[in-house]
């Protein structure tokens, strides 16, 4: 229920999943590792070299239709949604003879309820109905707690403001009661609030009302009621903190007693709250943010009933639109037009796999991972860890600018990290979930409630890890990895160990400088702007001394600017505050990848070859590069650039690299040419 901040390798555009046959996974003509084929080798690397790494891929690449950004990246995802896409065929064929409750059978059910079109069109939002008629009948606070505490079980999230339990970030052997704040419709702020984003909010503002009038809302009272939730989450849009802020575990943490929550929200009937999820009021509680839950009592003391049932009901319909007829879901991705660029609403099979991915994510999981990963990928992926590793902690030994005691504690928190590969030692259970082959909405809910209440037991128990469980970012059919800050661990889906990323056929530089690069790029998320101010074991604790935190400052402020002086599209520069974590994970990630290379090349000069007139040296950048290469809407570029911490690809592909000696020197780039990186700008921190 409460999503921890999860510090992913991309931002993900992965709005459709997978295509419905195999010809529409676009190669562009090329193969999908590792190619000199997608090289423009007329053109200068000194110059541009995203455009020398991937100047063919780049002019043959087209954004499909049903997407908004295409990249090898999304190649691989496109790929992996086609292997799922059978999988879920095959399930939905087998599961009548699959045991109750089993992957098979749960997977496979929910698969063909999700395709029965027919039934779900007949039945309308009339599985809704007891839902609205409860919202309807609320007569006072005591109605609305308890109306709050049964959607945050329905859907395993919170509305309005609500709770839920998760690992104490100064304690991580032991969960705690969290107050939460709930995602509006659109989780950038700037969308209610710039002047620029106009045009989205009246996208917005058409969106909730023609859902409203599908819901049967007379068209003039659905757009007042519209017109009243967009004000609503406006009014709390400027208390959310912004992404800058969200990354400082210090400003998402205000430990209060249960008698201090009262008192910041007193409109919210807390005790009646807990009592319907069956948590005992606890002696006190972490705010995620004091600000924005204050704000959201106030509404709640503010708003006539009528708003707050017109809000309540949006809260809940929004949340459910995959599960409803096709009108629900054009009006959807009518919104999502405006708010990206073109996109074509993908066929159905490819919504219902992706809302599998996301409720039944793990069962799916297992039946990929059994017929679509082995134990040498498993097991070469770990060799590499090892290796990226010992170059990070010769680097920590060797450093000359961290005091003793930091230095020391860097290098017990590294020998801390746990890094996991593949898939977790343990799956969550899901058996226990009714699953009905013509229940598709009911299916949705019972996960839900089946997750939320699997959350809030846990209070007072020892911590067990979900490992591989984000669908954003490590289960083992996506195409990402993390670092998780608040358990100083790192998790590399299944899914990810494949061409271009790793390849067992490729040279020793292709895979350091895709996978091992990124490896590195998740350990030095542990040593970031934002990782830094963990310790070994997950807990929010500065171990620095003020003088290292002012020379890691330093050196971090330099990757702000060169992201700053970066134009993603004319006049819209990248943010460099927004992506320095992002930045220096990859800074580090080049590097120590590129050393990793050179310590194996050493230890085995029979793989120092030159292939296609290309040194390892060469092919280890060319490699990194080739990875990022992307073609993007502009919508798309404009949201991520305000709201996420990953930049674009094409500043990724050469940015990092531009930080690392080795790099000039496999290109022959010197002063004044446009890839050089006055020295004095470049940083000098892993
Ligand atoms: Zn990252």
């Amino acid at each position: 229920m409460i999503r921890i901040r999860m510090v992913a390798l991309a931002a993900t555009a992965a709005l459709a999943t997978g295509p419905s046959v195999a010809e529409e996974v676009p190669s562009f003509g090329f193969p999908f590792g590792f190619s000199v084929e997608k090289m423009d080798r007329s053109a200068d690397p000194r110059k541009d070299f995203a455009r020398y790494a991937s100047g063919r891929w780049l002019d043959a690449a087209r954004i499909p239709g049903d997407t908004v950004r295409i990249s090898p990246l999304d190649q691989m995802s496109r790929r992996v949604d086609e292997q799922v896409r059978v999988i879920l065929e095959e399930a939905s064929r087998t599961s009548g003879s699959a045991p109750r409750g089993s992957p098979r059978q749960q997977v496979g059910d929910h698969f063909a309820a999700g395709l029965d079109v027919k039934r779900i069109e007949a039945l309308g939002i009339s599985p809704l109905a007891a839902e609205f008629a409860r919202i309807d009948a609320i007569d006072g606070p005591k109605a609305l707690a308890a109306t709050l505490a049964r959607l945050v079980l329905l859907l395993n999230d919170p509305v309005l403001a609500g709770v839920g339990v998760a690992t104490d970030p100064s304690d991580r052997t032991r969960y705690t009661v969290f107050a939460i704040e709930p995602e509006l419709t659109v989780p950038s702020n700037e969308v209610y609030l710039a002047s620029a984003m106009a045009p989205v909010r009246e996208g917005l503002l058409k969106y909730i009302t023609d859902v409203l009038v599908l819901t049967g809302v007379a068209p003039d009272a659905a757009a007042v009621q519209a017109k009243k939730i967009v004000e609503i989450e406006t009014r709390v849009a400027a208390k959310k903190l912004d992404p800058v802020d969200m990354a400082d575990p210090a400003k998402l943490y205000s430990r209060m007693s249960y008698a201090q929550l009262e008192v910041l929200a007193p409109a919210i009937d807390w005790e009646t709250y807990l009592t319907e999820l069956g948590v005992a009021p606890p002696a006190e509680l972490v705010v995620t943010n004091r600000e924005a839950l204050r704000e959201r009592s106030r509404l709640v003391a503010d708003l006539p009933l009528a708003d707050a049932k017109a809000f309540l009901r949006w809260e809940l319909l929004r949340r459910v639109i995959p599960y409803l007829p096709t009108a629900f879901i054009e009006a959807n991705f009518a919104f999502s037009r405006v708010m990206y660029g073109h996109l074509d609403i993908p066929p159905r099979e490819k919504l219902v796999a992706k809302e599998i991915a996301s409720r039944l994510g793990q069962p799916l999981s297992q039946l990929y991972v059994e017929k679509h990963f082995d134990a040498e990928t498993k097991q070469a992926a770990e060799d590499l860890v090892m290796r990226v590793r010992a170059q990070f902690r010769h680097r920590l030994e060797a450093n000359k600018w961290l005091t003793p005691q930091t230095r020391r504690y860097a290098i017990e928190k590294l020998d801390k990290i746990s890094i996991k590969v593949g898939y977790p030692d343990a799956w969550i259970d899901y058996s226990k979930v009714d699953i009905r082959r013509d229940d598709y909405l009911g299916n949705a809910l019972r996960i839900n409630e089946f997750r939320a209440r699997r959350d809030l037991t846990r209070l007072g128990k020892p911590v067990v890890e979900d490992l591989f469980a984000d669908p954003a970012a490590t289960l083992p059919i996506v195409i990402n990895a993390a670092y998780e800050p608040s358990r100083n661990g790192i998790e590399i889906p299944a899914a990810f160990l494949q061409p271009p990323m790793y390849d067992p056929q490729a040279d020793a530089a292709v895979n350091y400088c895709a996978l091992g690069a990124v490896i590195g790029h998740e350990i030095t998320h542990g040593f970031d702007s934002q990782g830094r101010l963990y310790d070994a074991v997950g807990n929010v604790r500065d171990w620095w001394t003020p003088e290292d935190a002012q020379r890691f400052n330093a050196q971090a402020g330099k990757l702000v600017a060169q992201a700053n002086s970066f134009q993603v599209l004319p006049g819209l520069h990248a943010n460099g505050a927004l992506a320095v974590g992002e930045n220096l994970a990859d800074v580090g990630g080049v590097s120590l990848a590129y050393a990793a290379l050179v310590a194996h090349l050493r230890e085995s000069p029979q793989l120092n070859a030159t292939i296609d007139g290309l040194s390892q040296d060469q092919r280890c950048f060319i490699a990194w590069a080739q990875i990022w290469a992307d073609k993007a809407n502009e919508g798309w570029l404009r949201q991520v650039t305000a709201a996420d911490p990953h930049p674009p690809g094409r500043y990724r592909a050469r940015a990092p690299a531009q930080h690392e000696p080795g790099f000039y020197e496999a290109f022959g780039i010197r002063q004044g040419d446009p890839m050089w990186l006055d020295p004095k700008e470049r940083a000098a921190i892993w």
